[in-house]
């Protein structure tokens, strides 16, 4: 069903989620890709990173040191030189082993799968409680390790919230987080799907310094789009593709 510009905000991230759900591949609640501890410490590495190099600094990081004991009782600066791939080495590396440290006082060993008996909010205060893991890297373990029903608001879902308009135009990233969490349904599925979709659409059309509106399925209620090209036209609607082209490249991980 069609909706309009002016339309509520929470009709329209219901429209978002059913548009990037046609338009990209449909995700399903499978076997996590990595580990909890692995989700954990590689979110922290990722931060203003690329995933290749996130990648590099984490294999380099277990190289060097062998395992998370190993990581904790290395040198500071060992470990800032281990992943220096990433944005800000000095600073994660001492993050990183703080969070192995209490990590291990609290639970007694390097693993987090008590999270998945404890309840949504205690996991998040938990988690979010560790120097350098804000809800995002909170919401991302909790939802792709535990299939919590929190959602990760990275800069790609942030972006696209503010141009089309499902949250005010400064809302920050953790405004986004609540806001978007009670606009959309409280199951893990969904919330996997919004987050995946919205990233991927970041990624790949409505890109940070010039997003490519022409092949967009947003651009009839997306405000961003009203602002620089006007309402959509019929004929503009009706040349947006439905569905993501393989043509045009691989999604990213
Ligand atoms: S219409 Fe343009 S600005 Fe709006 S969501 Fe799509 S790509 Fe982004």
């Amino acid at each position: 069903m069609p909706i309009s510009y002016d339309a509520p905000a929470a009709a329209k991230t219901q429209r978002n989620y059913e548009l990037l759900q046609q338009f990209y591949p449909p995700l399903t609640l499978e076997k996590p890709r990595r580990s909890p501890m692995r989700e954990l410490i590689s979110t922290v590495l990722s931060h203003r990173t690329t995933h290749a190099d996130e990648e590099l600094a984490y294999d380099r990081m277990l190289a060097a040191f062998g395992d998370w004991a190993g990581v904790l009782a290395a040198p500071t600066a060992a470990l800032a030189h281990a992943i220096r791939t990433t944005r800000w080495p000095d600073t994660q590396a001492p993050r990183i082993q703080e969070i192995l440290r209490r990590i291990r006082a609290e639970r007694g060993a390097f693993e987090l799968d008590f999270l998945h008996d404890w309840p949504t909010e205690k996991g998040m205060a938990w988690l979010n409680d560790m120097p350098g893991i804000g809800l995002k890297t909170a919401s991302l373990v909790l939802l792709f390790n535990f299939h919590k029903p929190v959602l990760p608001v990275d800069t790609h879902v942030h972006r696209i919230a503010q141009r089309v308009g499902l949250i005010g135009p400064k809302a920050s990233a953790d405004k986004a987080h609540q806001v978007l969490l009670e606009q959309l349904p409280k199951d893990a599925l969904t919330l996997l799907n919004f987050h995946k979709h919205n990233y991927w659409h970041g990624q790949k059309i409505c890109l940070f310094a010039k997003p490519d509106c022409a092949r967009c399925p947003l651009k009839g209620f997306c405000n961003y789009y009203r602002e620089h090209f006007g309402p959509a036209t019929p004929e503009a609607l009706a040349a947006t593709p439905t569905h993501w082209e393989a043509a045009w490249g691989a999604l990213p991980h």
